[in-house]
Protein backbone atom coordinates (compact mmCIF):
# COMPACT_ATOMS: atom_id res chain seq x y z
CA UNK A 1 0.00 0.00 0.00
CA UNK A 2 0.68 4.04 -0.66
CA UNK A 3 2.16 5.51 2.40
CA UNK A 4 -1.17 7.35 2.83
CA UNK A 5 -3.59 4.71 1.72
CA UNK A 6 -5.58 6.53 4.33
CA UNK A 7 -5.35 10.15 2.74
CA UNK A 8 -8.16 11.49 0.91
CA UNK A 9 -6.79 13.91 -2.10
CA UNK A 10 -8.34 16.63 -4.06
CA UNK A 11 -7.39 14.97 -7.49
CA UNK A 12 -6.52 12.07 -8.49
CA UNK A 13 -5.48 11.26 -12.43
CA UNK A 14 -5.49 8.05 -14.57
CA UNK A 15 -2.64 8.42 -17.01
CA UNK A 16 0.35 10.87 -17.48
CA UNK A 17 0.24 11.23 -21.09
CA UNK A 18 0.15 14.95 -22.49
CA UNK A 19 -3.42 15.14 -21.21
CA UNK A 20 -3.12 13.87 -17.93
CA UNK A 21 0.00 16.25 -17.24
CA UNK A 22 -1.39 18.81 -18.70
CA UNK A 23 -4.60 18.24 -16.35
CA UNK A 24 -2.03 17.89 -13.63
CA UNK A 25 -0.28 21.27 -14.61
CA UNK A 26 -3.91 23.15 -14.20
CA UNK A 27 -5.17 21.36 -10.60
CA UNK A 28 -1.73 22.21 -9.03
CA UNK A 29 -1.45 25.53 -10.11
CA UNK A 30 -5.13 25.33 -8.25
CA UNK A 31 -3.18 24.70 -5.43
CA UNK A 32 -5.28 21.47 -5.52
CA UNK A 33 -3.74 18.24 -4.08
CA UNK A 34 -3.25 16.06 -7.12
CA UNK A 35 -1.65 12.70 -7.77
CA UNK A 36 -1.52 11.57 -10.88
CA UNK A 37 -0.86 7.72 -10.91
CA UNK A 38 0.71 6.10 -14.17
CA UNK A 39 1.78 3.18 -15.21
CA UNK A 40 5.42 2.52 -16.72
CA UNK A 41 7.24 5.71 -17.90
CA UNK A 42 5.17 9.23 -17.48
CA UNK A 43 4.78 10.49 -21.27
CA UNK A 44 2.06 8.27 -22.75
CA UNK A 45 2.63 7.36 -26.54
CA UNK A 46 4.14 10.29 -27.11
CA UNK A 47 7.24 9.23 -25.08
CA UNK A 48 7.80 7.28 -27.48
CA UNK A 49 7.37 8.88 -30.30
CA UNK A 50 10.87 9.92 -32.76
CA UNK A 51 9.45 13.32 -33.25
CA UNK A 52 6.62 15.65 -32.90
CA UNK A 53 6.02 18.05 -35.34
CA UNK A 54 2.85 19.72 -34.59
CA UNK A 55 2.81 20.25 -31.21
CA UNK A 56 2.32 24.32 -31.70
CA UNK A 57 5.28 26.08 -30.63
CA UNK A 58 8.59 24.23 -31.26
CA UNK A 59 9.51 25.20 -34.91
CA UNK A 60 11.67 22.84 -36.50
CA UNK A 61 9.61 19.79 -33.90
CA UNK A 62 10.61 18.33 -30.05
CA UNK A 63 11.98 14.78 -29.61
CA UNK A 64 8.24 12.85 -28.17
CA UNK A 65 10.43 11.84 -25.41
CA UNK A 66 11.62 15.21 -24.58
CA UNK A 67 7.97 16.64 -25.24
CA UNK A 68 6.99 13.95 -22.64
CA UNK A 69 9.74 14.63 -19.81
CA UNK A 70 9.17 18.84 -19.92
CA UNK A 71 5.21 18.38 -19.62
CA UNK A 72 6.29 15.77 -16.60
CA UNK A 73 8.55 18.14 -15.13
CA UNK A 74 6.49 21.55 -15.61
CA UNK A 75 3.89 18.82 -13.54
CA UNK A 76 5.86 18.37 -10.89
CA UNK A 77 7.33 21.66 -10.40
CA UNK A 78 3.59 23.01 -9.53
CA UNK A 79 3.31 20.23 -7.03
CA UNK A 80 1.66 17.23 -8.45
CA UNK A 81 2.66 13.69 -7.06
CA UNK A 82 3.61 11.52 -9.69
CA UNK A 83 3.36 7.73 -8.98
CA UNK A 84 4.16 4.89 -11.09
CA UNK A 85 2.22 1.60 -10.60
CA UNK A 86 1.87 -1.06 -13.21
CA UNK A 87 -1.78 -1.55 -13.82
CA UNK A 88 -5.01 0.22 -12.51
CA UNK A 89 -7.69 -2.47 -11.46
CA UNK A 90 -11.01 -0.35 -10.81
CA UNK A 91 -12.11 2.93 -9.52
CA UNK A 92 -15.29 2.76 -6.88
CA UNK A 93 -17.51 5.47 -5.81
CA UNK A 94 -17.43 5.25 -1.85
CA UNK A 95 -20.21 5.92 0.37
CA UNK A 96 -18.70 9.52 1.33
CA UNK A 97 -18.60 10.34 -2.75
CA UNK A 98 -14.72 10.04 -2.91
CA UNK A 99 -13.35 7.99 -5.60
CA UNK A 100 -10.98 5.27 -5.00
CA UNK A 101 -8.69 4.11 -7.70
CA UNK A 102 -7.28 0.77 -7.18
CA UNK A 103 -3.76 -0.36 -8.00
CA UNK A 104 -1.25 -3.11 -8.02
CA UNK A 105 0.81 -0.75 -5.91
CA UNK A 106 -2.21 0.12 -3.09
CA UNK A 107 -5.07 2.47 -3.55
CA UNK A 108 -5.65 6.29 -3.83
CA UNK A 109 -8.86 8.05 -2.51
CA UNK A 110 -9.88 11.44 -4.09
CA UNK A 111 -13.19 13.82 -3.90
CA UNK A 112 -12.66 13.99 -7.68
CA UNK A 113 -11.12 12.02 -10.55
CA UNK A 114 -9.71 13.10 -14.11
CA UNK A 115 -9.53 9.29 -16.51
CA UNK A 116 -6.67 10.24 -19.05
CA UNK A 117 -5.23 6.27 -19.41
CA UNK A 118 -4.59 6.83 -23.35
CA UNK A 119 -4.43 4.40 -25.53
CA UNK A 120 -2.38 0.93 -26.79
CA UNK A 121 -1.49 -0.27 -30.23
CA UNK A 122 -4.26 -2.58 -31.68
CA UNK A 123 -2.79 -5.78 -31.86
CA UNK A 124 -3.32 -7.91 -35.30
CA UNK A 125 -3.91 -11.51 -34.19
CA UNK A 126 -2.16 -12.87 -36.92
CA UNK A 127 -0.04 -15.72 -36.59
CA UNK A 128 3.39 -15.30 -36.01
CA UNK A 129 2.54 -11.73 -34.60
CA UNK A 130 2.55 -13.00 -30.57
CA UNK A 131 5.65 -15.52 -31.26
CA UNK A 132 8.17 -13.05 -32.59
CA UNK A 133 7.58 -10.35 -30.46
CA UNK A 134 11.37 -8.94 -29.17
CA UNK A 135 12.21 -11.23 -32.76
CA UNK A 136 11.44 -9.10 -35.49
CA UNK A 137 7.89 -7.96 -34.25
CA UNK A 138 7.60 -4.40 -32.81
CA UNK A 139 5.10 -1.42 -32.14
CA UNK A 140 7.81 1.10 -31.33
CA UNK A 141 9.58 2.27 -34.39
CA UNK A 142 11.40 4.59 -31.96
CA UNK A 143 12.36 1.65 -29.70
CA UNK A 144 14.00 -1.29 -31.69
CA UNK A 145 14.48 1.30 -35.05
CA UNK A 146 18.00 0.76 -34.66
CA UNK A 147 17.81 -2.23 -34.29
CA UNK A 148 17.43 -3.21 -38.83
CA UNK A 149 20.05 -0.67 -39.95
CA UNK A 150 20.72 -2.11 -43.35
CA UNK A 151 17.72 -4.28 -43.04
CA UNK A 152 14.60 -4.55 -44.74
CA UNK A 153 11.57 -4.11 -42.14
CA UNK A 154 7.41 -4.06 -43.23
CA UNK A 155 5.19 -1.11 -41.77
CA UNK A 156 1.58 -2.21 -41.43
CA UNK A 157 -1.37 0.48 -41.41
CA UNK A 158 -1.80 3.11 -43.84
CA UNK A 159 -2.78 6.53 -40.82
CA UNK A 160 -0.23 8.94 -39.32
CA UNK A 161 1.43 6.44 -37.05
CA UNK A 162 2.82 3.76 -39.72
CA UNK A 163 3.69 6.65 -42.22
CA UNK A 164 6.07 8.64 -39.80
CA UNK A 165 7.53 5.63 -38.17
CA UNK A 166 8.07 4.18 -41.68
CA UNK A 167 9.66 7.69 -42.49
CA UNK A 168 11.51 7.42 -39.21
CA UNK A 169 12.58 3.89 -39.83
CA UNK A 170 13.88 4.72 -43.48
CA UNK A 171 16.98 6.41 -41.08
CA UNK A 172 17.79 2.88 -40.65
CA UNK A 173 16.47 0.18 -42.83
CA UNK A 174 17.55 -0.23 -46.37
CA UNK A 175 14.04 -0.57 -47.36
CA UNK A 176 10.47 -0.46 -45.76
CA UNK A 177 7.50 -1.72 -47.02
CA UNK A 178 4.59 0.14 -46.02
CA UNK A 179 1.61 -2.55 -46.14
CA UNK A 180 -1.61 -1.36 -46.62
CA UNK A 181 -5.15 -2.42 -46.69
CA UNK A 182 -6.68 0.18 -49.17
CA UNK A 183 -4.91 2.30 -51.93
CA UNK A 184 -5.16 5.43 -50.37
CA UNK A 185 -3.31 6.49 -47.20
CA UNK A 186 -5.69 8.11 -44.23
CA UNK A 187 -2.09 9.98 -43.12
CA UNK A 188 -2.03 13.63 -43.22
CA UNK A 189 -0.69 15.25 -46.62
CA UNK A 190 2.62 16.50 -45.57
CA UNK A 191 3.70 13.05 -44.22
CA UNK A 192 2.22 11.30 -47.28
CA UNK A 193 4.30 13.82 -49.45
CA UNK A 194 7.62 12.73 -48.09
CA UNK A 195 6.73 8.85 -47.92
CA UNK A 196 6.05 8.84 -51.31
CA UNK A 197 9.44 11.23 -52.53
CA UNK A 198 11.18 8.57 -50.17
CA UNK A 199 12.70 5.75 -52.15
CA UNK A 200 13.64 3.19 -49.70
CA UNK A 201 9.23 2.92 -49.39
CA UNK A 202 8.00 0.21 -51.38
CA UNK A 203 3.65 0.63 -51.07
CA UNK A 204 2.24 -2.78 -50.84
CA UNK A 205 -1.35 -1.63 -51.33
CA UNK A 206 -4.58 -3.09 -50.78
CA UNK A 207 -2.89 -5.51 -49.06
CA UNK A 208 -3.51 -7.43 -45.58
CA UNK A 209 -1.25 -9.40 -43.57
CA UNK A 210 -1.63 -12.80 -43.08
CA UNK A 211 0.91 -14.30 -41.03
CA UNK A 212 4.59 -13.97 -39.63
CA UNK A 213 7.12 -16.63 -40.89
CA UNK A 214 10.91 -17.20 -39.40
CA UNK A 215 12.73 -19.43 -37.53
CA UNK A 216 14.75 -17.55 -34.62
CA UNK A 217 13.42 -14.16 -35.94
CA UNK A 218 11.11 -12.93 -38.63
CA UNK A 219 11.93 -13.70 -42.13
CA UNK A 220 9.03 -13.05 -44.03
CA UNK A 221 5.73 -11.04 -43.74
CA UNK A 222 3.12 -12.81 -46.02
CA UNK A 223 0.33 -10.26 -47.32
CA UNK A 224 -2.76 -10.80 -49.06
CA UNK A 225 -4.03 -8.34 -51.79
CA UNK A 226 -7.96 -8.11 -51.27
CA UNK A 227 -8.87 -7.34 -54.57
CA UNK A 228 -7.15 -10.21 -56.19
CA UNK A 229 -6.60 -12.95 -53.20
CA UNK A 230 -3.00 -12.80 -54.45
CA UNK A 231 -0.27 -14.25 -51.26
CA UNK A 232 2.60 -12.40 -51.45
CA UNK A 233 6.03 -13.30 -49.01
CA UNK A 234 7.63 -10.06 -48.25
CA UNK A 235 11.12 -11.11 -47.36
CA UNK A 236 11.38 -8.92 -44.30
CA UNK A 237 13.22 -9.12 -40.77
CA UNK A 238 10.96 -6.98 -38.80
CA UNK A 239 7.60 -5.98 -38.58
CA UNK A 240 5.78 -2.67 -37.05
CA UNK A 241 2.45 -2.61 -36.81
CA UNK A 242 0.32 0.77 -36.74
CA UNK A 243 -3.14 -0.76 -37.70
CA UNK A 244 -5.17 1.75 -34.73
CA UNK A 245 -5.25 1.53 -31.29
CA UNK A 246 -7.08 0.47 -28.15
CA UNK A 247 -8.40 2.84 -25.59
CA UNK A 248 -6.87 1.85 -21.96
CA UNK A 249 -10.30 1.64 -20.02
CA UNK A 250 -10.49 -1.98 -18.90
CA UNK A 251 -10.55 -0.90 -15.57
CA UNK A 252 -14.03 1.43 -15.96
CA UNK A 253 -15.97 -1.48 -17.87
CA UNK A 254 -19.62 -0.98 -16.01
CA UNK A 255 -18.65 1.92 -13.85
CA UNK A 256 -18.25 4.83 -16.42
CA UNK A 257 -20.36 4.95 -19.80
CA UNK A 258 -17.66 3.81 -22.85
CA UNK A 259 -18.89 3.64 -26.34
CA UNK A 260 -18.64 0.91 -28.43
CA UNK A 261 -14.97 1.26 -28.72
CA UNK A 262 -14.38 1.43 -24.97
CA UNK A 263 -13.61 4.74 -25.50
CA UNK A 264 -14.78 6.98 -22.58
CA UNK A 265 -17.82 9.26 -22.96
CA UNK A 266 -18.53 12.87 -21.55
CA UNK A 267 -20.42 15.66 -22.09
CA UNK A 268 -18.72 18.80 -23.76
CA UNK A 269 -16.89 19.86 -20.64
CA UNK A 270 -15.69 16.66 -20.32
CA UNK A 271 -17.81 15.14 -17.57
CA UNK A 272 -18.47 11.73 -17.27
CA UNK A 273 -21.48 9.99 -15.63
CA UNK A 274 -20.07 10.21 -12.20
CA UNK A 275 -20.38 13.63 -10.50
CA UNK A 276 -16.80 14.83 -9.81
CA UNK A 277 -15.21 12.05 -12.66
CA UNK A 278 -13.61 13.67 -16.24
CA UNK A 279 -12.06 12.32 -18.80
CA UNK A 280 -9.89 13.78 -21.52
CA UNK A 281 -7.46 12.51 -23.90
CA UNK A 282 -7.14 9.71 -26.17
CA UNK A 283 -9.54 7.58 -24.07
CA UNK A 284 -12.27 9.71 -24.77
CA UNK A 285 -14.67 9.86 -27.38
CA UNK A 286 -13.70 12.60 -29.27
CA UNK A 287 -13.19 13.36 -33.10
CA UNK A 288 -9.05 14.06 -32.57
CA UNK A 289 -6.33 12.65 -30.91
CA UNK A 290 -4.21 15.08 -31.25
CA UNK A 291 -1.21 16.04 -28.67
CA UNK A 292 -2.80 19.69 -28.98
CA UNK A 293 -6.63 18.59 -28.59
CA UNK A 294 -5.21 16.17 -25.50
CA UNK A 295 -3.26 19.27 -23.88
CA UNK A 296 -6.78 21.75 -24.38
CA UNK A 297 -9.30 18.86 -22.58
CA UNK A 298 -6.54 18.34 -19.63
CA UNK A 299 -6.62 21.59 -18.80
CA UNK A 300 -10.80 21.82 -19.26
CA UNK A 301 -11.34 18.66 -17.29
CA UNK A 302 -8.57 20.37 -14.47
CA UNK A 303 -10.81 23.30 -14.35
CA UNK A 304 -13.97 21.33 -14.57
CA UNK A 305 -12.88 19.40 -11.29
CA UNK A 306 -11.85 22.35 -9.78
CA UNK A 307 -15.21 24.09 -9.45
CA UNK A 308 -16.48 21.04 -8.41
CA UNK A 309 -14.49 21.10 -5.63
CA UNK A 310 -15.27 24.66 -4.55
CA UNK A 311 -18.82 23.31 -5.43
CA UNK A 312 -18.94 21.01 -2.94
CA UNK A 313 -16.60 22.71 -0.14
CA UNK A 314 -19.34 25.38 -0.42
CA UNK A 315 -22.41 23.66 0.11
CA UNK A 316 -21.28 20.84 2.40
CA UNK A 317 -19.01 23.12 5.02
CA UNK A 318 -15.94 21.39 5.64
CA UNK A 319 -16.40 18.99 3.10
CA UNK A 320 -12.55 18.54 2.71
CA UNK A 321 -12.24 17.08 5.74
CA UNK A 322 -15.41 14.85 5.83
CA UNK A 323 -17.38 15.00 2.74
CA UNK A 324 -20.79 13.43 3.03
CA UNK A 325 -23.81 12.22 1.24
CA UNK A 326 -24.53 12.92 -2.71
CA UNK A 327 -22.76 14.95 -4.31
CA UNK A 328 -24.18 18.02 -4.84
CA UNK A 329 -23.57 19.79 -8.05
CA UNK A 330 -21.55 19.28 -11.82
CA UNK A 331 -21.80 16.15 -14.16
CA UNK A 332 -24.86 14.01 -15.06
CA UNK A 333 -25.16 12.02 -12.40
CA UNK A 334 -24.42 8.11 -12.68
P1 LIG B 1 -5.33 5.19 -37.26
O1 LIG B 1 -5.40 6.61 -37.70
O2 LIG B 1 -6.52 4.56 -36.64
O3 LIG B 1 -4.85 4.34 -38.51
C1 LIG B 1 -4.83 2.95 -38.48
C2 LIG B 1 -4.49 2.44 -39.87
O4 LIG B 1 -4.43 1.02 -39.83
C3 LIG B 1 -5.51 2.83 -40.93
O5 LIG B 1 -4.86 3.17 -42.12
C4 LIG B 1 -6.34 1.56 -41.08
O6 LIG B 1 -6.82 1.39 -42.40
C5 LIG B 1 -5.35 0.48 -40.77
N1 LIG B 1 -5.96 -0.70 -40.15
C6 LIG B 1 -6.87 -0.73 -39.15
N2 LIG B 1 -7.16 -2.00 -38.79
C7 LIG B 1 -6.42 -2.79 -39.59
C8 LIG B 1 -6.28 -4.19 -39.71
N3 LIG B 1 -6.95 -5.04 -38.92
N4 LIG B 1 -5.43 -4.67 -40.65
C9 LIG B 1 -4.74 -3.84 -41.45
N5 LIG B 1 -4.82 -2.49 -41.38
C10 LIG B 1 -5.67 -1.97 -40.45
O7 LIG B 1 -4.15 4.96 -36.19
P2 LIG B 1 -2.80 5.81 -35.95
O8 LIG B 1 -2.09 6.02 -37.22
O9 LIG B 1 -2.09 5.11 -34.84
O10 LIG B 1 -3.32 7.21 -35.43
C11 LIG B 1 -4.18 7.29 -34.28
C12 LIG B 1 -4.55 8.74 -34.00
O11 LIG B 1 -3.39 9.45 -33.60
C13 LIG B 1 -5.06 9.43 -35.27
O12 LIG B 1 -6.06 10.33 -34.88
C14 LIG B 1 -3.85 10.14 -35.81
O13 LIG B 1 -4.16 11.28 -36.58
C15 LIG B 1 -3.14 10.51 -34.53
N6 LIG B 1 -1.70 10.62 -34.76
C16 LIG B 1 -1.26 11.85 -35.15
C17 LIG B 1 0.06 12.04 -35.44
C18 LIG B 1 0.49 13.39 -35.89
O14 LIG B 1 -0.36 14.27 -35.97
N7 LIG B 1 1.73 13.63 -36.16
C19 LIG B 1 0.98 10.97 -35.34
C20 LIG B 1 0.50 9.72 -34.96
C21 LIG B 1 -0.85 9.56 -34.69
P3 LIG B 1 -7.95 2.35 -43.03
O15 LIG B 1 -7.24 3.62 -43.38
O16 LIG B 1 -8.43 1.58 -44.19
O17 LIG B 1 -8.98 2.51 -41.96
Amino acid sequence: PTPDAQAIHDVVIVGAGPAGLAAGIYCSRARLDTVIIDRNMAGGVIAVTELVENFPGFPGGISGFELADRLKRQAMQFGVDLREITAVTAINREKDDTYKIVTDQGEVRARAAILAPGREAKRSGIPGEEEFVGRGVSWCATCDGALYRGRTVAVVGGGDSAVEEGIFLTKFADKVYLVHRRDQLRAAEVAQERAFCNPKFEFVWDSIPRRIVGDDVVQELEVENVKTGELRGLPVNGVFFYIGNTPNTGFLKGIVDLDDGGYVVTDELLHTNLAGVYACGDARANPLKQIATAVGEGALAAMQAEHYLSAIACVIPGAKEAPGGAAPQPGPEG
